[in-house]
């Protein structure tokens, strides 16, 4: 039996455009999960894919400490431009640790630690999340083949390993900011993920960060990128 059930469906107006949105339980952990879905994903073609994991702080509370926020409107505005597409939004805040812990490891790392060994100190791998139950979403969706939207190298084996042929990558480098520019070395020396430059905001100008604002944004960088081969 699928540990994934696809529950309900249902149309989703958003800035970007119209998506449908479609809910997920997983039956193991009782966690509800979303898709968001644009065009026909089931005609064979690889389809452009953004698994992102949930980040209250990022997502909706416009914070700057991470790159998440701009990331999830980055993947949306790419879905929307190219009208096919689609994003898993997973409930696993924090890598996998939970919104409450998050805000303690925030609180070690205002104390000089890295997010690595914040979650490590809190008796957690430094990255608990899992991707099987993604696999077992696009299944569901009827998606096989996907580009996706990543700079994190252990989604796109795990991927891989459930099953899902990979057709390419396409980086989503967004939102370097003064404030997350040492999380953002962190995720590039220490999980490994495929990240450009070191140790340098991309802009100082706080005007350019202040302003996630749907779909009339300006250029998102990287955009024009081809999708690199697996
Ligand atoms: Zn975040």
């Amino acid at each position: 039996m699928n540990r994934m059930e696809l529950v309900a469906e249902a149309r989703l107006p958003t800035s970007f455009g119209e998506f449908r949105i479609v809910g997920f339980l997983d039956r193991g952990d009782h966690k509800e999960h979303v898709a968001l879905v644009m065009g026909d994903i089931t005609n064979g073609q690889p389809v452009l894919t953004r698994i992102h994991s949930e980040c209250l702080t990022g997502d909706t509370l416009f914070s700057l400490k991470c790159d998440c926020g701009f990331q999830l409107e980055a993947a949306l505005k790419k879905i929307a431009g190219r009208g096919r597409g689609v994003l898993l939004y997973m409930r696993q805040e924090g890598r996998g640790i939970g919104l409450l812990n998050k805000i303690r490891a925030y609180a070690l790392q205002d104390r000089g630690m890295d997010t690595f060994d914040a979650n490590v100190a809190l008796g957690f791998r430094p990255d608990e999340r899992s991707y099987n139950s993604c696999a077992e979403m696009l299944r569901l969706l009827g998606v096989q083949e996907v580009v996706l939207m990543t700079n994190n190298p252990d989604k796109m084996m795990a991927l891989q390993s459930c099953g899902i042929i990979l057709a390419g990558r396409e980086p989503l480098e967004v939102g370097r900011n003064r404030f997350n520019t040492s999380y953002l070395d962190t995720k590039k020396a220490r999980f490994h993920h495929m990240l450009g430059q070191l140790g340098k905001p991309d802009t100082d100008d706080e005007s350019d960060i202040a302003g996630r604002n749907g779909a009339d944004g300006e250029k998102i960088p990287g955009d024009t990128e081809p999708a690199a081969p697996v």
